[in-house]
């Protein structure tokens, strides 16, 4: 398998999500002084890629620390759409008519492009994401998980990050 990073860098010049603190990188001990290095790092949950745990938006639903991290890495479906619009059941099954079946437990990539508009205003606004017939169709098939190269599985026009 081989393994691909599709994480963003943060730093204090990566855009944050409206109302979101910006994140900050404290030096706390230095190499000259402690004799090792060491941040304080002030970042929201949110901060460039993410993961969404059930508990993110499900009371009782598990946190991130609760999900076997065997779930994190694996094969994964890459689904292009170089879209802004919403992601639909129709894409996913017009997708699995061209290469085949999503499986149960399958992990599941879109691909938009939208990450070239991280420091635009729009990027958290206008971005890509399932619509609930999308989401509905994953879930009914018990995918692993769903990523996106966009700031929010949910469309920008959602309120919900
Ligand atoms: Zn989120």
């Amino acid at each position: 398998m081989r393994i691909i990073d599709l994480t963003l860098t943060i730093s204090e010049s990566i855009p944050t999500f409206p109302g979101a603190p910006k994140p900050s990188f404290i030096d706390w001990n230095n190499l000259k002084d402690d004799g090792y290095n060491l941040e304080l790092l002030f970042l929201s949950s949110h901060t460039g890629t993410h993961m969404d745990a059930p508990f993110h938006f499900v009371k009782k639903g598990k946190k991130i620390h609760e999900i076997n991290p065997s779930r994190f890495v694996s094969e994964a479906i890459l689904i292009k759409l170089r879209t802004n619009k919403a992601i639909t059941k129709t894409d996913i099954q017009k997708f699995e008519k061209r290469r085949g079946k999503i499986e149960s437990g399958s992990t599941v990539i879109f691909s938009t492009g939208w990450q070239k508009n991280l420091k635009k205003d729009i990027y958290f606004t206008k971005n890509p994401g399932l619509s609930t017939s999308a989401a509905n169709y994953l879930a009914l098939k018990k995918v692993n998980l769903v990523g996106i190269d966009s700031p929010s599985i949910d469309l920008g026009s959602n309120s919900e990050q």
